[in-house]
Formats: structure tokens, sequence, C-alpha cells
């Protein structure tokens, strides 16, 4: 397959600035169950890429089924591309790189029949349907996916990479006095190992028992508060907050952001060192090469508190005189890809939660994400569940706790940073294509001056 599509782009190499063709073989199982019923089945077998083109400064993109169409698509891509560009085209470059990828597997998902991925499925949300009667509904959503992507461009790349995703999301909502709805969640993930969701009835009941302890919970007193951030949390925070900023993509047609996030400008307090990472085995976000052919790459963006690089594809990278990441990707192959992270985290600290809460003589404790938003510099998170901190413990627990503030200022309010940080499974949402598999890592944090609303 490599061949036969370098030679299909051989004789348009010339025609524009640059070209590429993505294919993408993919062959992948969902299972659904809404409350007690068995939703949907899916099973779904796939050939289909996408082409893109440049020229003058103007993209094109161009999706095609099958490889029957290949050259007409090719050509309108390039048609396409030359109507748009008005300027100079800009990459940085790369070297070109020929190379196969192989997926690690353990336990195949495509060995295992449909009926064993049911039945495994059926049992967890029995599990979480008869957890307490007070579960109202549940859902639980599993998925795998084998795909292989080739990729080959106009400078001489040509790679194909395997890739597999298991994943599975489980939920409960549950309905308490005078109406009050709480919801739970948990989800997995794994790239390697239908063994992964085998054996996992705690973590699935503990959807469940969040929806439940959030029915007893009383809403948090409004105010400002020291707040202690669980890893879940803080991962999620550097991702939403800080790291969708870090996108080149987002800084270069933001001036002001332009401005704020110049590099080598001290952003954090010295401790805090935030990576993103595609380089580490086994995560949702990790990846050899990314959509246009450059390797994977361990990136600080902020190390030691200060903006040291951030996120790019080739283009970007070009025009912003930046060296090229390894960030550009894509849902799959009938997409173009776009600036987007990988695994991105906080580094461990050095206090454990002990430490950071002793002195803490009220506080918030919040855990896990319901929901939440950002625009530009502002977010508001909300916490799946929470607890009061009072003289130095975890108290009573506490529920509508949403968090909301300016990213910059937090990083600078940020007190402590725990030694337990941990990486989650995360799904990415950008520019209509979500969602893009992720993690989010942290450890615990303590961030002073936290605006917590409550009801
Ligand atoms: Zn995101």
């Amino acid at each position: 397959m490599q061949d036969r599509l370098l030679e299909t782009i051989a004789p348009y190499r010339d025609r524009v600035d640059y070209l590429e063709i993505r294919l993408e073989q993919s062959e992948s199982t969902a299972i659904t169950f809404r409350g007690p019923q068995l939703d949907a089945v899916d099973r779904g077998f796939t050939l289909a890429g996408g082409i893109r083109a440049c020229h003058n400064g103007g993209w094109s993109f161009v999706t095609f089924n099958g490889l029957a169409e290949l050259k007409e698509r090719i050509e309108e891509a390039i048609s396409q591309a030359k109507l748009v560009g008005k300027e100079t085209t800009v990459l940085a470059p790369i070297e070109p790189i020929k190379d196969y990828v192989t997926a690690e597997l353990g336990l195949d998902p495509r060995g295992v029949s449909l009926a064993e991925k049911r039945r495994l499925m059926e049992g967890y949300n029995q599990l979480l349907l008869e957890f307490d009667p007070r579960i109202q509904t549940t859902s639980v959503n599993y998925r795998d996916r084998f795909g292989i992507t080739y990729f080959v461009n106009s400078i001489g790349t040509c790679i194909a990479q395997e890739r597999l995703d298991i994943q599975a999301g489980f939920g409960a909502i549950a309905r308490g006095e005078g109406g009050l709805v709480r919801q739970g969640y948990e989800s997995f993930h794994s790239r390697s190992d239908y063994n992964a969701l085998v054996g996992i009835e705690a973590r699935v009941q503990g959807a469940a028992q969040r929806a439940i302890r959030q029915l007893e919970a009383k809403s948090v007193k409004g105010g400002q508060y020291t707040v202690v951030l669980d890893p879940y949390l803080s991962g999620v925070f550097i991702h939403e907050a800080f790291g969708h900023l870090s996108e080149a993509d987002f800084v270069y047609e933001n001036p002001r952001m332009q401005e704020l996030l110049s590099l080598g400008k001290p952003l954090a307090i010295e401790q805090l060192n935030v990576v993103d990472d595609a380089t580490l085995p086994g995560l949702p976000g990790s990846l050899k090469y990314d959509d246009e052919g450059v390797p994977g790459q361990r990136k600080y963006l902020i190390e030691k508190g200060i903006l040291t690089q951030r996120l790019h594809n080739r283009e970007t990278a070009a025009k912003l005189q930046e060296k090229p990441t390894g960030n550009a990707r894509a849902i799959n192959a009938t997409h173009p890809p776009i600036v987007r992270m990988t695994n991105t985290a906080i580094e461990a600290g050095e206090h454990s939660f002990d430490e950071m809460i002793a002195d803490i003589q009220e506080g918030v404790y919040a855990v896990r994400m319901l929901g939440g938003q950002t625009n530009g510099e502002m977010f508001t998170f909300a916490a799946a569940e929470g607890y009061m901190i009072r003289n130095g413990k975890i108290a009573e627990p506490v529920s509508d706790v949403t968090l909301t503030g300016n990213v910059f200022q937090t990083l600078k309010d940020i007190e402590a940073i725990g030694n337990d940080s941990v990486y989650l499974n995360g799904g990415c949402g950008k520019g209509g294509q979500m969602p893009l598999p992720v993690s989010v890592g942290g450890p615990h944090i303590r961030i002073k001056n936290v605006v917590v609303g409550g009801r």
C-alpha cells in the first residue's frame, strides 16, 4: 500500500508547493447500553482518506472513499489550493521519513467475539443498575478500533502506523429527594489489551458510588478558598485552561495572546513544570509520528515557571520561526490535521497530600471533573465531587463545586505541587474534531484565592 501511494503521488509532486495523502484502513466495534436496554451494536470497516494540498499559502482538503477515485480527488485538491493561495507557502523543513510502526498487542479485541464483549459490558451495566435503588439510569459505551494509517507527502515521507484504541465509559445517574439529580462517571482506555477492561468491577461501581455520594452532599457555600485539586482535575486544568492556549494556531491568530505568551516569560511559580509528551508508552495521546510525518516529542511548555515552548504543526512553526513539535493531529484520515495536544501534564512536585492540606483552616478539595468551559484566559470548571477541608483534615462532602479564574493568575497562585502525578485518559474537542484521544496528567495541586461558586 505504501508503495502504491508513493507511485500515485509522484506525478503530482511538482504541481503544488506541498501535497499529502493519508489513507486509513480501520475496523471497529461499538456497544452501547442506555439503562437496562442494549441501545446499539455497530461494527464498521472503512477504507477512506484525505488529501491536503498547499499552494501559495492556500490550503485545500479533499476526502476520498476507496482508491478508485484517488487521482480525480488529487486533481481536485490541487486546483482548490491554487484557487485560494494568494501568499507564500511556509512550512518548517523536516526530514522525509520511511517507517512502518506496528501496534503492540496484548489480547487483541479483534479476536474477541461480539457476544463476549456484549456479555462483559452487560455485566458492568447490571452492577451500576443494581448498586442502589436511587440509581435511576446508566450508560455504558464500549468501543474498540484498530486502524492503519498510510501517509505519503510530496517531500518523500512514507509512513504507515498501526493504532489500537480500546475504550469504555460508564455513567450513572442518581435521583434523590425533591428531584435532585446527580451523576457519576468512570472511563478506561487501553492502546494494546482487551484484558484492561476485564476485572474492573470496583472502578465501574465507583461511577454509581460518586453519584450517590453527591446526593448526600450539601451545596458548598460560595466564596474564595484555598483549593486542592485532585490529579484528574489538575490535569484537566492544565489541558483546558493552559494547553489550548499553547497551541500555536491559536496564538498566531491572536495578538493579545502573542504578547501574553511570549517565550521566555515567567508565567508560573518556579516549581511548576508542564510537559506535552507524545513519547510515553501506551497512553491515548502517544504517537511515533504526527499526521504530518513529524516525530512525536517530549516538550516542556513551562519549565521552572518559564514559558519555554508551544505546540506546532509545520506551518505554525515556520510562521513563528520555531521548530515543529509533532503536534499536527487529525481525528481520522478524513479530517485535516490541526494543532493538538498529546499527553499533557503537570510534573510531580515534592509534597504529600497530607502536607498540602495540613495548614488549611477552611478550604475545598475538588475531585474529578463534571464539565467546564474556557474563554480565552478565563476558565470555569465544575468538579464532580467536593469535600471541605477543615483544620487540616478532609471533612464533609460538598456539591456544586465550580471553580472560576484567570489561568495566568491561577498559575501564579499555585502554592504546592503534590508528589503523586498520574495520567488519565481524556477526549479533546477542537475545530469540530472530537473526541481526539489525549491524556491529562498531574499531581494534587494546591491553589490559593480560588473563587468557588456554590448553588
Ligand atoms: Zn481539549
